[in-house]
């Protein structure tokens, strides 16, 4: 029986998780369930999963967690983010799903890296921030890190399994690989008229094509923000270089990513867009389980595309690979002004073509220092922050 800690529980990775545990009850069991303050969905999720610990991070409302459950379910419950880098870490923790979302992942996801804990990595975030210290901590503790982006996930099932032993420092030329395809549907503004853009509603935005996820995502996903905060994740997950990664639109999200190998072979992963499958398969790794996914019908299908990404489009696309480029200290700039100009977005306060603006403008003027230290990190993330709030406040 596998103990799994869920950071993010009350979400849309958190959900698809716990169904997964559901169709795999003799296997998996939600030993500790995360959330920032959402009480009434947690509240509902103890009640129906009985963890041993539920874990708010925000203290009023894990007291008030705690006052709503019936007295006779023994959970621990639990407040502060302290308390949550020691429950990841408790022996009796054999798995850890970090799907909390933004860069409110990192410590705990970082927590558990360095516990040396099997983590399931959906937040993104923490790696485009943390890249090189994440890596690091990964090799010192021999953590086991598995992509649940189900564009990782796709090209880590089509990888050698040398390559696949080896993330964080697959030698990809040395596979035999030379190219990753990270594909990306294009999200719901692929074809709208471009001047359309700036009228774009928070609404709109969240309303993917084919995919169900979380608002942040969302928007990133309508940007492609998403597309270049994967390409980053990508780089250090992989190991790969700029000439080894290209981003490829296909609108269809059937394909989730591909490996092209040097003999002319690609070897695509392939399923219906639910998260359910990806993160099925690491919980299992290398064995398989039931995800509870319909099984992908060809004939329903039809056809399948491809296109070349529009930067003009897409400008958040070029940031992120033109970041990547730059280095971490670009990547996490870039990702704290995106955190703040897609809340601002969903918040109605700047139209969807200002999250461009003011994620540039915070790459060409927040002062970039060297980041040695997971403080250095968050410093620097909170610089970024203060300037992005500043330039949304002047749109
Ligand atoms: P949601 O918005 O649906 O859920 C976010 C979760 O994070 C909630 O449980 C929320 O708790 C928790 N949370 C938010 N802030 C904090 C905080 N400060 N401290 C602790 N917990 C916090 O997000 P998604 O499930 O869509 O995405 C989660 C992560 O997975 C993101 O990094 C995303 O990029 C990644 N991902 C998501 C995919 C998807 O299909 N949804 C696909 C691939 C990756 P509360 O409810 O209490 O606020």
């Amino acid at each position: 029986m596998q103990k799994m800690v869920i950071l993010g529980a009350t979400g849309s990775i958190g959900a698809s998780t716990l169904s997964v545990i559901e169709q795999n009850p003799e296997a998996y069991k939600a030993f500790a369930l995360v959330a920032h303050k959402s009480v009434d969905k947690m509240l509902d999720l103890c009640i129906k999963h009985n963890p041993s610990i539920a874990h708010m991070v925000d203290p009023q409302a894990a007291a008030e967690l705690q006052r709503r459950l019936p007295p006779h379910m023994a959970i621990a419950v639990s407040s502060g983010e302290d308390e949550l880098a020691a429950i990841v870490a408790l022996p009796e923790v054999d798995c850890v799903m970090a799907a909390i979302v933004g860069a409110a992942g990192l410590p705990a996801t970082l927590a558990a890296v360095k516990a040396g804990k099997r983590v399931l990595l959906a937040n993104k975030e923490s790696l485009v921030m943390s890249g090189r210290l994440f890596i690091d901590a990964m090799q010192g503790s021999n953590a086991k890190v598995l992509p649940v982006d189900s564009e990782h996930n796709a090209i880590f099932q089509c990888l050698p399994e040398p390559a696949q032993q080896a993330i964080g420092a697959c030698d990809l030329a040395g596979a035999g690989i030379s190219h990753i395809l990270l594909t990306g549907s294009g999200g719901p503004f692929l074809s709208s008229d471009l001047d359309s853009l700036s009228q774009m509603t928070p609404d709109q935005a969240c309303k993917h094509p084919n995919w169900s996820m979380g608002r942040k995502i969302s928007v990133d996903s309508a940007s492609m923000m998403n597309k270049g905060l994967e390409y980053i994740e990508a780089r250090w997950l992989f190991n790969a270089t700029k000439d080894q990664l290209k981003v490829v639109v296909h609108p269809q999200s059937v394909i989730h990513s591909m490996v092209q190998y040097k003999d002319g072979s690609v070897l695509a992963q392939m399923g219906n867009p639910d998260m359910r499958t990806p993160i099925a398969h690491c919980m299992a790794y290398p064995q398989r389980i039931s995800a509870g996914v319909e099984p992908l019908d060809f004939f329903k299908v039809g056809q399948l595309s491809f296109l070349k990404p529009d930067f003009n489009r897409f400008p958040c696309l070029k940031l992120a690979i033109d970041a990547c480029e730059q280095g971490q200290e670009a990547t996490t700039v870039l990702n704290a002004a995106n955190e703040v100009s897609v809340e601002a977005f969903l918040a109605s306060k700047i139209r969807f073509t200002d999250i461009a603006r003011v994620n540039e403008y915070c790459l060409s003027h927040v002062e970039q220092r060297s980041l040695d230290t997971i403080e250095d990190i968050l410093a620097l993330d909170s610089l970024a922050r203060c300037a992005a709030q500043e330039r949304v406040a002047k749109l």
